[in-house]
């Protein structure tokens, strides 16, 4: 039995042998492809910008974003380029999300452990208080008692 689905692009339905997308996505997608490639290989448009890509060849910032998550555009040749972070939108070359919002999940981890510590910290402190209080208390009374 044949592996039938819907694109995920238009929506067809194709036959899912070689690629995700039907094959008029796929052709459409390539010459997308072609354009941009063309577009960044002339020397003056190395340092192009994702958005003056766009505005030249007229492909779908999306789909640029794809070609460069993929590494069919290198980022490391092309500086202007990349794709939003999965988190903040921010655009990125490399990973699902940028430097900041990885600091900030780290960050925020690490401060959670920080806090933790000082709580454990603090009930020790507290414990070791009621056990002076009371043995405090117990000597008083023994010598009351004497
Ligand atoms: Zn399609
Ligand atoms: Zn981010």
């Amino acid at each position: 039995m044949k592996d039938v689905a819907n694109c995920p692009k238009c929506g067809t339905l194709f036959v899912k042998a070689l690629r995700p997308i039907c094959n008029s996505c796929f052709t459409e997608q390539e010459k997308n492809y072609e354009k941009v490639s063309t577009f960044m290989r002339k020397k003056q448009n190395r340092m192009a910008s994702i958005r003056e890509l766009h505005e030249k060849t007229e492909v779908p910032l999306e789909q640029i974003h794809q070609f460069v998550r993929e590494g069919r555009l290198l980022a490391k040749s092309f500086p202007g380029l990349g794709y939003p972070c999965e988190s903040c939108g921010e655009l990125i070359q490399e990973g699902r999300i940028c430097a900041t919002c990885k600091g900030n999940i780290t960050g925020g981890l690490e401060k959670l452990d920080r806090e933790s510590q000082f709580e454990s910290q603090k009930e020790e402190k507290r414990k070791a208080e009621a056990k002076e209080k009371f043995t405090a208390y117990h000597s008083l009374n023994d010598r009351f008692k004497k």
